[in-house]
């Protein structure tokens, strides 16, 4: 069961403080960079002429129109990129997500003390509300298999879902700016402004987020916490629905589900069911606590997430690598591995936070700090102050090895070609009867891995620079006594090393 909220969790606020991210030359680069880092991805390992694109690794004959076929490139240019029709139905998922939580029972929990001595409610069915989404998919794939309109809608459609959720990001985030103007200190609703997020530089606050919790109040549809709502519903799910597009494609395509597709379209739904399951835990996670809503979350969560972290299945819809029994081994000892050290640590922090007294965390060794709360020095918390960032690490690793040796190349003839044999020139054909694809890896073979493992190095950076914010929070928070906690726990994400 999910850990029961605590009435008496209380996070205490750091005051108001300067630029993170590199501040607004950082916040211009984030914001403009990592949507295009998302086309580039998208474009430059695709489905068309290969992973990396044939051009891209022939740098000296690469011309702008050869690029251009390779990349699959609209002929409609730019405006290819969008479409009404694509936007008016993700609109419809986004809604769809909002009715299921209105309108699906679930618990209601009280969240961390604020800065202004209230707590806010909040109520959590994201389990429920998948659920019932998969439920519906897993009917219409039963009935219509590989061809459910669902999965070839997102296939056939993916530049400009895409597209529509970056807008979506760039809408919402404007929209929150403009609104967190109207917070106003003393006010009932208990609205407040992130104490990182108000800097005064527009550009910067715009991107980081004013506001720390903002709600907005639907006819019919009642209250919505914006930032709970984008953490854990459109984006994580639609992660989960992406690779489910793929796993479908590659059936439609070759016949067949790999052993590959399936470990990783397995794990990643165990991740983000995980979270959904233990939704709660999510009140004393820093992006509610602390993070305003702003375009970096917004992104983060409609974005970044969903598309990046599913390319992986992506790229196994295309060129369907098999693992077999020795291969399926190491990564599961991978993920095994990972998720042991990433769920046991994040249980033990959140048991010792909400229930003290509960006999798994009760003998845990602990130091007082003069805010009222206590930091663990023993267990899980006492071998590295991110012990849980490195077991999310190692779980990375597990979504990316199926991918092998990744890159490949896609040919088309009139003549079948002949499938090859060994691992190195592994091909797969499908097509006919009188245009025949074949994916094989070629030149290609370990450029895509720049695409299929760039999760690792990203998360990496990601959970580096995490730590580090973190630490400055809690260093603004406990002050004197985290300096002596972090004297007792040496080491900041991997034990003996980091
Ligand atoms: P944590 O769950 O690691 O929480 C950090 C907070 O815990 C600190 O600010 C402090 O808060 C408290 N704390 C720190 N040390 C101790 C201690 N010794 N004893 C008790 N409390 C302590 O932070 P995150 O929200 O960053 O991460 C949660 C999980 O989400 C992680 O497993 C992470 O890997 C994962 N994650 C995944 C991402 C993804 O993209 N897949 C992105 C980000 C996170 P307080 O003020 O309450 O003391």
């Amino acid at each position: 069961m999910p850990p029961k909220p605590s009435q008496s969790v209380t996070v205490k606020h750091a005051e108001s403080h300067g630029y993170e991210f590199m501040g607004p030359p950082g916040a211009f680069v984030i914001s403009v960079g990592l949507p295009l880092v998302v086309y580039l991805m998208t474009f430059l390992c695709n489905d068309i002429s290969g992973c990396p694109v044939p051009s891209a690794l022939s740098p000296s004959t690469l011309t702008i129109e050869r690029l251009k076929q390779d990349v699959g490139w609209p002929a409609n240019g730019i405006w290819g990129l969008t479409s009404w029709d694509v936007s008016a139905k993700v609109l419809g998922y986004y809604l769809l997500s909002v009715i299921l939580q209105a309108y699906l029972p679930g618990e209601v929990a009280t969240g961390t003390e604020l800065a202004s001595g209230g707590r806010l409610k909040y109520k959590f069915n994201t389990w429920s509300s998948t659920m019932f989404t998969f439920a519906i998919c897993a009917a219409g794939t039963a009935y219509q298999g590989a061809d459910f309109p669902v999965w070839t809608f997102i296939y056939d459609n993916y530049v400009q879902i895409i597209t529509t959720n970056v807008i979506i990001s760039y809408a919402l985030a404007t929209f929150m700016y403009i609104r967190s103007f109207s917070v106003k200190p003393g006010n009932k609703e208990l609205r407040e402004l992130a104490a990182g997020g108000h800097t005064g530089n527009m550009l910067y606050d715009w991107f980081i987020g004013r506001e720390l919790n903002p709600r907005i109040t639907l006819p019919l549809l009642g209250e919505i916490d914006i930032k709970c709502f984008c953490e854990l519903r459109p984006g994580l799910m639609g992660w989960i629905l992406l690779d489910f597009t793929f796993m479908a494609h590659q059936y439609k395509t070759y016949g067949f589900i790999t052993d590959s597709m399936f470990l990783i379209t397995a794990f990643q739904t165990l991740y983000v069911l995980d979270s959904f399951w233990m939704e709660s835990a999510i009140m004393t996670q820093m992006d509610i606590t602390t993070d305003g809503f702003g375009f970096m979350l917004a992104f983060g969560d409609l974005v970044w997430v969903p598309f990046t972290y599913s390319v992986q299945a992506r790229y196994l819809s295309v060129y369907p690598l098999t693992l077999g029994i020795f291969g399926t081994a190491g990564v599961l000892c991978a993920l095994g591995l990972g998720y042991y050290i990433f769920r046991s640590s994040n249980n033990e922090k959140n048991r010792f936070r909400t229930n003290p007294s509960d006999p798994r965390v009760a003998h845990l060794k602990f130091i007082e700090t003069k805010s009222g709360s206590k930091l663990l020095i023993s267990g899980w918390w006492g071998t590295a102050r991110h012990i849980n960032y490195f077991g999310d690490w190692i779980q990375a690793w597990a979504y990316c090895l199926p991918t092998g040796i990744a890159g490949y190349l896609v040919q088309h003839s009139s003549v079948a070609p002949a499938t090859g044999q060994s691992l190195a020139d592994k091909s797969f054909v499908y097509g006919g009867p009188h245009l025949h694809t074949e994916v094989l890896q070629g030149s290609a073979r370990g450029y895509g891995i720049i695409f299929t493992y760039f999760y690792i190095l990203y998360f990496a950076v990601l959970l580096i620079h995490r730590e580090l914010r973190d630490e400055q929070k809690c260093l603004r928070k406990y002050g004197e006594d985290w300096k002596r906690y972090t004297e007792i726990v040496k080491y900041r994400i991997i034990p003996g090393i980091y």
